[in-house]
């Protein structure tokens, strides 16, 4: 089997490489078919119709990142359907050029009082954003300082500015704190970029740790809530909220195509940082604004985010139970704390025949390897549901348990 990164040719012309990765794809040398590409024939929901070249196939849906199912909620449908009536279903210019509606900022605004931050900013895309918000603020001569893990997002700002990119291994303090130690004086400019949520692994960053190194060192902090808002923290204030520590951190970046079930990205701090984004951030200022209608859906999630009305409770009930299942079979789960619950597998031939395996009995979930994460630590990824019913989660386990059997991933056990 040939790997992706034996297509990132170097030299002759640039259409070579795409040549060979085509025809390795149509010889069936990439396992990527049967994997990657399925179509999904309505809105995420529980039970979901995907279709592949071999048909449609109903499966249970642990691949949507729609964790608060909101995407479909009908208080944010139809408010989308009734902006599409009346601003059309694009946008047609950028923000500060006839883009941006009165709903665009009133979303803005909901989103900084959701992040008790005195302004924010929403821009066209979440990969986007975190790319165009770090290039924007940082320039040759600053230091961004990451975590191995962090969305790769963030790592083509990273690129993007210009500046020294230090990386620290995951969650790991005193690396971070290594790395800030040794940023010569002279140099100011400092940032700490992190995930709240990790997008592979689902764990919270240490971010009362992260916050207090920064404070020593002198570093303004980022966290790229994407997975966190609406999801974690005693209100689903998102991973600052986890630590009590909203007012701490400089930056709420993130997207709202999670839990909030939309599309974009945006940013939350103080009124003049946030000014001079809507102005710097090349991805925000060269870029067509949201539809009006996605925006509109927004608006409605976050009345639902901000009275926590929008099912985080029953999401986090069915996330314990699924990894207890998943656990108590000897699945390696990591140390998730949100929606999303990866299953370590650590060996990509076996990782393809699971994942295969559960689809062929009705289980359809995210497969993860190299680059988004090492390839010895290759993994499922389950996004788990707020409207999951028990029934449903006892069929993901079994499923499970019956292809981790067959493919000696685990012993046989006792249900629970
Ligand atoms: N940040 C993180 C942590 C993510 O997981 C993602 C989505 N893959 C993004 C940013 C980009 O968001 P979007 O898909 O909305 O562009």
């Amino acid at each position: 089997m040939k790997v992706f990164e034996d297509f990132i040719g170097r030299g002759g012309d640039i259409f070579v490489k795409a040549e060979a990765f085509h025809n390795a794809v149509c010889a069936g040398e990439l396992p990527l078919k049967p994997t990657l590409g399925h179509r999904i024939q309505g809105a995420a929901d529980t039970v979901s119709t995907l279709s592949d070249a071999s048909g449609l196939k109903e499966v249970l849906m642990f691949g949507s990142n729609s964790y608060l199912n909101l995407t479909s909620h009908p208080q944010v449908v139809c408010a989308a359907k009734e902006a599409c009536e009346r601003y059309g279903y694009g946008a047609g210019a950028v923000s500060l050029y006839a883009g941006m509606t009165d709903l665009h900022r009133e979303l803005e605004l909901l989103i900084a009082r959701f992040y008790q931050t005195e302004d924010a900013l929403v821009l066209p895309s979440g990969y986007g954003s975190n790319v165009g918000l770090i290039a924007a603020l940082c320039q040759p001569g600053d230091v961004i300082v990451n975590d191995a893990f962090n969305h790769a997002s963030i790592f083509d700002g990273c690129k993007l500015s210009g500046a020294e990119v230090k990386i620290y291994p995951h969650a790991n303090m005193a690396g971070l704190e290594r790395i800030l130690s040794r940023i010569p004086d002279s140099v100011k400019g400092r940032l700490i970029v992190t995930d709240g949520v990790f997008s592979m692994h689902g764990d919270v960053a240490p971010l009362d740790q992260i916050t207090a190194l920064a404070q020593r060192y002198g570093a303004r902090v980022m966290v790229d809530d994407a997975h966190g808002i609406g999801v974690v923290g005693p209100s689903g204030r998102g991973s600052a909220e986890v630590f009590g520590l909203t007012h701490q951190i400089d930056l709420h970046a993130g997207v709202l195509s999670k839990a909030p079930g939309g599309l974009g990205g945006f940013c939350a701090g103080k009124k003049a940082v946030i000014n001079y984004l809507r102005y710097y951030t090349r991805s925000y200022f060269f870029s067509t604004a949201l539809p009006a209608s996605v925006v509109a859906g927004l608006i409605e999630v976050f009345k639902l985010l901000e009275d926590d009305r929008a099912g985080r409770q029953q999401l986090m009930n069915n996330v314990a139970y699924l990894k207890q299942g998943l656990s108590h079979l000897g699945f390696t789960i990591g140390n998730s704390a949100s929606g999303i619950v990866p299953v370590v597998i650590g060996h990509e031939d076996k990782l393809i025949a699971l994942h295969q395996g559960l689809y062929a009995k009705g289980l359809y979930c995210n497969i993860v390897t190299y680059p988004a994460v090492r390839r010895k630590e290759c993994r499922l990824r389950l996004c788990v549901m707020s409207s999951m019913k028990r029934e449903q989660l006892d069929r993901a386990i079994h499923i499970f348990a019956s292809e981790g059997e067959r493919l000696g991933l685990i012993q046989k056990k006792q249900a629970l």
